[in-house]
């Protein structure tokens, strides 16, 4: 079976050189490789995601010569597959309602550093530190009957001793030039967000549901996610789907060494084309060869 890559940026800003060197090297490896691109946009969180970065999406990508295959998949589109899976997860009894907002979150966990250190995850933030596991099934209905926003974690604890070891085939690195197999450590991220009230998913969830529904064999993505693999081997464990391979790429860094933002202008391939960049200059750029 040929593999099949995928783009899969979020339309919450304008595509910079970073989304170029990604979508570049997805679109050179299916090349290479007689494999399919798909492009996925992935708009679930609805603040910040807007229709005209959707447009800008296509048109860079196509300036950029980049073309896809068959419909692009909008996880807007598809908010019931994801509820569905949360209702799976939920009856495995691995999902929790934690009502703490993010400020009672901090101010929790501000408490708790008086004292020592408190757990962060790969992205920086502070483990869950609040009470939902403890609530009983009384407190959860009346605090949801009674509208109190929410976000459904799932219980790391409960879902490693279901998943046990897990681990991925890495052919690019991570952040420390980590390759070959990995050992996943979904325990690093503490009780993740698998959805919201008001979002029925979450980067996490949605990533994993749809490489598998899309037959995606081949994750091409840039190296702050790496870590982010561990989280998706265990939701592909617990729903039961394939876990594809995974390239983790080197981020393009600004002049300073900083990861590309999406309110980099001078690296915005909207600016760079007025400026009459060429699509070629842009692959030289990002340190790609001419042509596969
Ligand atoms: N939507 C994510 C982003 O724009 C990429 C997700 C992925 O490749 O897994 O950074």
């Amino acid at each position: 079976m040929p593999p099949v890559f995928r783009f899969a940026p979020s339309p919450n800003g304008y595509l910079h050189l970073g989304h170029a060197f990604s979508a570049l090297l997805n679109a050179d490896l299916a090349l290479a490789s007689g494999g399919r691109l798909l492009l996925r946009i992935e708009d679930i969180d609805r603040t910040r995601c807007r229709p005209e970065f959707e447009q800008a999406i296509y048109e860079d990508l196509a300036w950029l010569g980049i073309a896809w295959d068959g419909e692009v998949r909008r996880q807007s589109d598809h908010l019931e597959v994801y509820r569905e899976a949360v209702a799976r997860l939920s009856a495995k009894g691995l999902i929790y309602p934690a009502f703490e907002s993010r400020a009672e979150i901090a101010r929790l966990v501000a408490d708790k550093e008086t004292v020592a250190p408190w757990p962060r995850d790969p992205d920086g933030a502070p483990h869950y530190p609040g009470i939902g596991k403890q609530l009983s099934a009384e407190k959860r209905a009346e605090l949801i009957a009674a509208g109190v926003p929410y976000a459904l974690r799932l219980d790391m604890a409960a879902a490693l001793a279901l998943a046990g070891e897990l681990s991925w085939q890495e052919f690019g690195c991570g952040p420390e030039g980590e390759t070959g197999s990995i050992a996943a450590r979904p325990e690093a991220w503490g009780d993740v967000i698998i959805a919201r009230k008001e979002t029925p998913t979450s980067y996490h969830l949605s990533v994993v549901i749809d490489d598998a529904l899309q037959g995606v064999t081949e994750v091409v993505r840039g190296a702050d996610l790496f870590w982010s693999t561990s989280v998706h081997r265990l939701l592909q464990h617990l729903l039961g789907l394939p876990a594809p391979v995974y390239r983790h790429h080197d981020l393009v860094r600004d002049a300073e060494g900083r990861k590309l933002s999406k309110s980099t202008g001078a690296t915005g391939l909207r600016e760079l084309r007025a400026a009459g960049v060429s699509p070629l200059d842009i692959r030289t750029m990002v340190g790609l060869a001419a042509a596969v």
